[in-house]
């Protein structure tokens, strides 16, 4: 052994030590129990890619490049006679003096944290390995050998072998190389042969080196194993409609292309490339090759988390797609991915690039965008309903039911459009769903001012409602406040105006009490309904409606607060029933109808079919 090796070609087989850090590196690489030991070939990939690009850089920039002519590629050879594999590439090389310092003297990138991480893990090591990318040395948990013969793109450069079975030391002697660039042959451990199986390999590559930008070729063969470049890193304006399509089939293997996709090529503030898309469905295929939500994040075209939560709002999740930052260090692990700095950073651009993708469907492609509303509207809802920053981002993209427009979508702008000139509100209505919204007395008032109304009746709405206060200084109204601010109903010609309004409904008003006890909170007249006999109001001093039934959905046991019953002082049955007596039979079953409707309509009804018999009693009271 010789710590001090004088820099020189090798005359012949020199015995080298590791760095005290390699040494370490190896030593847990070699005795963990870690499982996934194929992302040693991606580790391999991932350098001779790095080296094709630099000798790319060298071939552009510097005639004097050995073969310049010469192909940019990876090929790999099994030979299981043999029990090895050869990891090929035409990129830099390695001069002698290269080979030691590079694989054994000076300490390998990550080294440092590598271990400590490790030393912190204890036995669990299975995160820190696939996260920190340890780089050539992860070739040790598959090898008993390692033989790397390199040639350095320079064209006076010698070849030289570098050899090691991971213990203290590695060999460096002279070599014959014909060629610029670097093989790697592994002599695998009895238990770890299935990596000389062709499939295995092909797997391997699809799973983790699919987007390296160079072919990689399998033994003698001519077809390219990875079929995906890195698509991202290349200009979008040379880029097809069909080539993003492909690539989304091929990151989803969905069968329909997507809705929408956004190529982004940034370098300040950060360096970034992604590719992102709107999928048609939210319903991932059977074949679906994504198996959970998240985007695929790459640091320098290095796999490092297949589903990358963090780059994106929660409420965005259905989004797919690639992301893939110089800047980001490779050893970003799970738990420092949320803190680091450049991640919250690459969050706010590509939510960012979200909304305006989404924006510009909608505003180029109506149909299209009517699609992903119906499939994804609800998680557009779902932010405006959870975001704490920027909640208005979203607003542009939320569409509604109107009561003038019931089968068509419209966006908020579209209802500022069209409101009446004195109207400076915008109204809402919640509701369980389409049809019994439309039959609300609370709309009674609205429909006789000739305003519009949102119309919400997903449960959703509920949630989101309480946060949408606003919309360009317009506020948003729910029409089933007692108190709307709108000028009241007055009441028909020819209903005998002054003698109406001056009817005392005293005892009326009292025998709806009477009846309906401490079901309800109060029963007054009103001059807002038209065709509704009745409805049901908030008493003041409750909770909103909307907050009402946010709390019925995430509370089962809560009690909706009593309401007020309104009775409508011009309707043809209210009226009449002024002249019931007090003791009539009718009087109960007209109240408790009145009361139920009201409830019905509410969507509070507890037991509807229960009204089957006193309906019956109302019909038989009617027949002559
Ligand atoms: P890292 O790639 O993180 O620097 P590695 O241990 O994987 O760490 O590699 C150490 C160095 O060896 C690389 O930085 C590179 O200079 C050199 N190297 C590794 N593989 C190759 C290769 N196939 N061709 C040229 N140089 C290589």
């Amino acid at each position: 052994m010789n710590d001090t090796v004088e820099k020189q070609t090798p005359e012949a087989s020199q015995s080298i030590a590791f760095k005290a850090e390699t040494r370490q590196i190896l030593d847990i690489l070699i005795h963990s129990l870690y499982t996934e030991r194929e992302i040693f070939l991606r580790e391999l990939i991932s350098n001779a890619s790095d080296a094709l690009t630099r000798v790319d850089f060298e071939i552009l920039t510097n005639r004097q490049v050995l073969d310049p002519e010469v192909e940019l590629a990876i090929r790999l050879t099994p030979d299981p006679d043999e029990n090895t594999l050869k990891i090929q590439d035409t990129g830099i090389g390695m001069t002698p003096d290269e080979l030691i310092d590079n694989l054994g003297t000076i300490a390998h990138s990550g080294a440092q944290a590598f271990v400590a991480a490790a030393k912190e893990a204890g036995q669990n090591l299975t995160d820190i390995i696939g996260q920190f990318g340890v780089g050539f040395y992860s070739a040790f948990m598959v090898a008993e050998w390692i033989k790397v013969t390199s040639r350095s793109y320079r064209p006076d450069a010698q070849a030289a072998s570098w050899f090691s079975k991971g213990d203290d030391t590695f060999t460096v002697e002279p070599a014959e190389k014909s060629g610029r660039g670097t093989d790697i042959v592994i002599k695998f451990k009895e238990d770890a042969t299935e990596f000389l199986q062709e499939h295995r390999l092909r797997q391997i590559i699809r799973k983790h080196s699919d987007f390296i930008p160079y072919p990689i070729y399998f033994g003698d063969q001519d077809e390219q194993v990875n079929r995906k470049t890195a698509l991202w890193r290349q200009n979008p304006k040379q880029i097809k409609t069909e080539e993003y399509e492909d690539f989304y089939k091929q990151l989803t293997l969905d069968i329909e292309p997507p809705l929408a996709s956004s190529h982004m090529v940034i370098d300040a503030p950060v360096q970034m490339y992604a590719v992102l898309f709107v999928p048609t469905t939210k319903e991932h295929g059977v074949l679906s090759l994504r198996r959970e939500d998240g985007l695929k994040l790459f640091a320098r075209k290095v796999l490092i988390q297949e589903y990358c939560k963090d780059l994106l709002p929660e409420y965005f999740r259905f989004i797919q797609g690639v992301v893939d930052s110089e800047d980001l260090p490779l050893n970003v692990s799970r738990e420092t991915i949320q803190s680091n700095r450049l991640m919250n950073q690459l969050k706010k651009l590509i939510t960012s690039k979200v909304i305006d993708m989404l924006e510009k469907m909608a505003k180029d492609d109506l149909e299209k965008y009517e699609r992903f509303w119906t499939g994804f509207g609800r998680y557009i809802k779902e932010g405006v309903a959870v975001e704490q920053v920027e909640p208005q981002a979203l607003y542009p993209l939320l569409r509604f039911r109107t009561t003038t427009y019931p089968d068509r979508w419209s966006s908020l702008d579209d209802y500022l459009e069209r409101m009446k000139p004195d109207q400076k509100d915008i109204y809402f209505i919640l509701g369980d769903d389409e049809r019994s919204v439309t039959y609300s007395p609370h709309l009674d008032l609205l429909r006789s001012h000739d305003y519009e109304v949102l119309t919400l009746t997903d449960a959703v709405d509920a949630f989101m409602i309480v946060r949408l206060n606003e919309y360009k200084e317009h506020t948003l109204v729910n029409v089933a406040s007692a108190t709307l601010d709108l000028p009241e109903i007055q009441p028909e010609q020819e209903s005998e105006p002054t003698s109406t309004s001056q009817t005392d409904f005293s005892a009326l008003i009292d025998r709806f009490k009477h009846h309906l006890g401490d079901r309800v909170a109060d029963v007054r007249m009103t001059s807002r309904l038209t065709s509704s006999p009745a409805r049901l109001v908030d008493p003041e001093g409750v909770p909103f409606q909307e907050v009402q039934r946010v709390y019925r959905m995430i509370q089962e046991d809560y009690e909706i607060p009593k309401k007020v019953l309104e009775l409508n002082q011009h309707h043809n049955i209210i009226t009449r029933m002024q002249s019931l007596s007090d003791d009539h039979p009718l009087n109960s079953l007209i109240i408790e109808q009145i009361f139920e409707n009201a409830l019905l309509v509410e969507g509070f009804h507890p037991d509807p079919v229960g009204m089957i018999p006193r309906l019956q009693q109302l019909i038989e009271q009617a027949l002559p």
